[in-house]
């Protein structure tokens, strides 16, 4: 009997989401029920928004949480490398031999050719999908263009009718029609695989048996099996988990709900509580219970269970989660935690250096200080209240302040600063108006220690969820404002 061999794949373009641990903790449980391996892969094929900071992330936030896997980028094995970017000579080889067996082709068209074909498209009432223009091109004449260094894709050739059939574990079986599929870019200009053929190559490669995947890949999931079928391989068994929701039904999203794992984590939620929040995401155990550990999980698992209304993922009740593994929690076990979470050396010497200066007897301290030991903040609106700006302005300034530092690739206290600043100039202010607002929205007082080391201290998770609060408490954003304010970002430098 084969392995059984899962993996997750994730691409390292932001935030480690908490959709990613989900899907991590349901393969490892797969993998482990059957006495089988369990993979982490880097898909960072998309060169501009993938970041090794992005990917260490990722690691931690998987191992803060108690996941573990048999083969990865960092941890080596015998399928490596585990880094799609440094697999680029494997994927040229399989995407030569699609178009060798002619079951993809060199596609010359320009961006313009394929806007004004999807204009038309679009206008005519069709799906926009490609016309297949290039298809038609003589092999020899398509490879001499090729080789006379002419720009181009690789794209796949599609049925264009009938049905496939996709084979789902939780679904039996799935009927998707071929009008629905367009002809696959598999290579890019740039020489780049996208996700549909890396994905194909890597998991056969790697050796994986079982997928369990997001749902929102189910549509596209013919385009995965007809590659398989050109290759000739077997396709893994497939399994599309339920999306997790907001607590209204949308798909889960940062603008309703804290996704970065580490969110969490700065919050002081245990690890174990959060993994077996996860675990309850669709899945239940056989007799209901909601507490439960990593390997109770994995002892009963059964992916048939899953159930496929869309899980919430709901704040409230994973704080009453976390209430029942911190009560149950031995006091020494408890008060290490504790201690663990912020009241540790590394993080103490953090702040240290901004209250030394400020008191006179470390009773004062812990009053000074208690907005780094707090996740969201009592806060009283009337300390918004600002001279030169309109309420309304405030909430734009903060808005503004906000989606900039979500956008922020390296948190630190120059790339803030020069946020805000930014900000203040395209209001026509200037950084030091700003900062009457930063103050109460990040330290909850009118002043304090410096408000842009804090936000360096905090992290990223804490000063945009705190800044959030500020606006809501303030009247929040409406949807007209919304979309001029949007207006405004793209033009801040
Ligand atoms: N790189 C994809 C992602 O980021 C992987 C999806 C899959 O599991 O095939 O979700």
């Amino acid at each position: 009997m084969t392995t059984v061999r899962t993996r997750i794949a994730p691409s390292p373009t932001g935030d480690p989401h908490v959709g990613t641990a989900y899907i991590a903790l349901f393969n490892l449980c797969f993998a482990r029920q059957h006495g089988g391996q369990f993979i982490l892969r880097i898909e960072d094929t998309d060169q501009v928004r993938s970041t090794r900071e992005s990917e260490q992330q990722i690691y931690d936030a998987l191992r803060w949480l108690g996941i573990e896997w048999d083969e990865g980028p960092d941890v080596g094995g015998p399928h490596g490398p585990y880094r799609q970017s440094e697999r680029g000579a494997i994927y040229k080889k399989y995407s030569d031999e699609l178009v060798a067996k002619g079951h993809a082709f060199p596609c010359f068209c320009s961006a313009e050719r394929l806007d004004a074909v999807r204009a038309e498209q679009m206008a005519s009432k069709e799906t926009p999908r490609y016309d297949g223009h290039c298809m038609h091109i003589a092999p020899e004449e398509a490879q001499r263009r090729v080789a006379a260094g002419e720009s181009h894709v690789v794209r796949m050739k599609v049925p264009s009718e009938g049905v496939c059939v996709v084979k789902d574990m939780l679904r039996g079986e799935v009927e998707i029609g071929w009008d629905r599929i367009d002809m696959q870019v598999l290579m890019k200009a740039d020489g780049l695989p996208t996700y549909f053929l890396a994905n194909v190559v890597d998991d056969h490669l790697m050796g994986i048996t079982h997928v369990l995947r997001g749902e929102e890949w189910l549509p596209s999931a013919p385009k995965l099996l007809k590659l398989y079928e050109y290759f000739g391989w077997e396709a893994p068994v497939n399994c599309y988990m339920p999306l997790l929701r907001n607590p209204d039904k949308s798909k889960l999203s940062k603008r309703k709900n804290p996704t970065s794992i580490t969110f969490y984590q700065r919050m002081g939620f245990l690890p174990q509580a959060m993994l077996n929040y996860l675990g309850r995401m669709g899945w239940s155990m056989p007799d209901e219970r909601e507490k439960f550990t990593l390997d109770e999980m994995i002892a009963n698992f059964d992916i048939t269970r899953v159930s496929l209304g869309g899980p919430i993922f709901d704040l409230e009740k994973l704080s009453w989660l976390n209430g029942q593994w911190l009560r149950e929690l031995p006091v020494e076990r408890f008060a290490a935690e504790v201690q663990k979470w912020a009241f540790n050396p590394e993080y103490l010497m953090q702040i240290a250096p901004h209250v030394q200066g400020r008191v006179e007897t470390f009773s004062q301290i812990a009053p000074l200080a208690a907005f780094f030991f707090s996740g969201g903040l009592n806060l009283d609106a009337s300390l918004f209240e600002h001279k030169k700006l309109s309420p309304e302005q405030v909430r734009q300034a903060m808005q503004l302040v906000l989606w900039k530092l979500e956008a922020l690739r390296q948190w630190s206290k120059d790339g803030i600063t020069a946020v805000i600043q930014a900000v203040a100039e395209s209001m026509g202010l200037k950084l030091r108006d700003l900062m009457p607002l930063m103050f109460p929205a990040i330290t909850g007082q009118a002043s304090s220690v410096s408000v842009l080391d804090a936000m360096e201290i905090l992290g990223p998770d804490l000063t945009r969820f705190r800044l959030r609060q500020a606006i809501e408490l303030l009247g929040g954003v409406s949807k007209k404002e919304n979309k001029e304010w949007e207006k405004l970002l793209a033009a801040i430098a």
